[in-house]
């Protein structure tokens, strides 16, 4: 499949299916904010919850935290988030939009624009097949593009540079700008939406939404949303140390909403204003931290792979050092090929003893770990996987995604794992007017709800029962038919394959209790 395309089937499917919905839809929307609806918000929690159960529960290291999105304005201070947290970005002169900087020619290479131009250049052209380009579908797609705009004085200059660099390869970027070369020859970016000359500075802007607190606005306090929730664990990291007795190494983790003021907000729920993520900061000797870290990016990696992820879809990507915090030790990405490219799902970074000597430093507490045996102090090191909850509920929903030509039909089916699936058993009449069916199959419902996320459905034909239950990823169809009430089985088929088994009802749940 076209991997655009599955982008849009899969975006219809959420808000068709009642997965993901455009906030405030009924006026409008609002840019970069995303409502769960019945589906979508089971899909999130089954995702938080796997997560808190492997990082948590599983482990004897690590606690849970829930601490506030509203914090004292001194932590952000601290944390370096209030002077620098911010993405440089540039204004269109022409259409206004806003992009950000360092992501411009990402935009540029999915734009409609650029899309079009490159496709008619999948097929050999001759030397005058930008001009014609310009002339004709250029016009409409990319107005403000210098090549458009003045195409003979454009394509002079760039036909000069192709003769000046005896037809090397060019560089993806080098490329686009000299589409943008003014009436001087100077290259330029263009925009990514209508083609004009982006200015080459860029502009920063802090990305923390402000709000304030108190009832009187002219003394009311500013506060910050949170635009990550790993401060909250700093803070509190001596609260928890006291409280628990923990000894190194060991580690918190809190999942919850944060809010970035994103310049662009693009690609559905992969990038929002308002978005929830799962972190965990693991505190260590330092001498430690290179092998946690590591090991770190090995337990995150499988975790998605035990969910289900494709793995060829999945891959690590080591930061350069020029990408790094000035404190960083080390930083890992590990990136998800969504249908618009390798992206990052979640960051490991080994941040050595950055933040806590930070917030020691303008707390003036002291928020050094002592050693039980040999009393030394010292601030512990710290490794800290960050993963968003929507970006990874993005990537479980594009993945599941298949089609299937079943009896010359396309069946659609999410092939989610059946921990993540939002309904884990449909129960089914065969026929709903046939009042012993109806009544045993409310009753199996009844039954299995106890502990069994379920549902029943009579409201079609069994084949379009099936084909519903499907599309939204239900593990286990549970079918009572005329001969149920003889035999007192049921039929149950399986999502995936198809298989239908006869099941009797007294082991139909721990039947599927084994399989969930
Ligand atoms: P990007 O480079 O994509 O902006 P980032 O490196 O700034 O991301 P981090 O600050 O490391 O992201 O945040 C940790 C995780 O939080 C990311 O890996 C991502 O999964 C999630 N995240 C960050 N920003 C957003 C957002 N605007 N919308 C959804 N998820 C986000």
């Amino acid at each position: 499949m076209h991997t655009p395309d599955l982008m849009e089937k899969v975006i219809s499917l959420c808000k068709r299916r009642g997965f993901v919905f455009q906030s405030s839809e009924i006026y409008g929307g609002l840019n970069g904010v995303f409502d769960y609806g019945p589906l979508g918000v089971e899909l999130k929690r089954n995702l938080k919850n796997a997560w808190w159960q492997a990082m948590i529960h599983h482990r004897d290291d690590v606690v849970g935290l829930d601490s506030g999105i509203l914090m004292h304005s001194m932590v952000w201070k601290a944390s370096g988030h209030a002077d620098s947290f911010s993405d440089p970005f540039v204004k269109c002169p022409a259409c206004s939009r806003h992009f950000r900087l360092d992501k411009v020619f990402e935009e540029i290479q999915t734009s409609p624009w650029f899309q079009a131009l490159a496709k008619s250049m999948e097929k050999p052209q001759d030397a005058g097949f930008l001009l014609r380009w310009a002339k004709g579908p250029g016009k409409s797609l990319a107005p403000n593009l210098s090549l458009v705009k003045d195409p003979e004085v454009t394509f002079s200059y760039i036909a000069d540079l192709h003769l000046a660099f005896k037809g090397a390869t060019l560089k993806f970027e080098d490329f686009v700008r000299r589409l943008g070369s003014d009436d001087r020859g100077i290259a330029h970016t263009p925009c990514p939406n209508c083609g004009a000359s982006l200015p080459d500075e860029g502009v920063a802007a802090n990305l923390m939404l402000k709000t304030s607190l108190g009832p009187v606005e002219e003394t009311a306090e500013k506060v910050y949303l949170r635009p990550e929730t790993a401060q909250g664990i700093f803070v509190n990291f001596t609260n928890v140390l006291d409280s628990t007795h923990r000894k190194l190494p060991f580690g918190i983790a809190q999942t919850g909403k944060s809010f970035r003021n994103e310049v662009t907000t693009k690609n559905f729920i992969f990038r929002s204003r308002e978005f929830e993520q799962m972190e965990i900061e693991y505190f260590c000797r330092p001498e430690q931290a290179e092998k946690f870290y590591q090991e770190w990016i090995e337990t995150r990696f499988n975790w998605y792979l035990s969910l289900g992820l494709n793995q060829e879809k999945l891959r690590h990507r080591m930061h350069a050092n020029d990408e790094l915090a000035h404190y960083a030790a080390g930083c890992t990405d590990i990136e998800y090929l969504f249908p618009f490219g390798w992206s990052e799902l979640e960051g490991i970074a080994n941040r050595g003893d950055y933040d806590l000597k930070q917030h020691a430093k303008f707390s003036g507490k002291d928020l050094q770990y002592q050693d039980p045996v040999t009393n030394e102090k010292f601030y512990p090191h710290v490794i800290e996987p960050s993963g968003g909850c929507d970006r990874g509920t993005l990537a479980f929903l594009v993945d599941a995604y298949h089609e299937e030509v079943v009896k010359d039909s396309t069946r659609v089916v999410m092939k989610f794992h059946p921990k993540l699936a939002p309904i884990k058993v449909a129960v089914l009449p065969l026929l709903k007017k046939n009042d012993g069916i109806v009544a045993l199959a409310k009753k199996i419902k009844s039954e299995l709800q106890k502990d069994i996320v379920c549902v029943y459905d009579d409201s079609a034909a069994i084949g379009k029962l099936y084909r519903r239950q499907d599309e939204v990823g239900t593990v286990f169809c549970v079918t009572v038919d005329v001969q149920s009430l003889e035999d007192g089985q049921v039929t149950v088929r399986h999502r995936d394959t198809m298989l239908q088994e006869r099941i009797s009802v007294e082991r139909l749940h721990q039947y599927l209790k084994e399989r969930l």
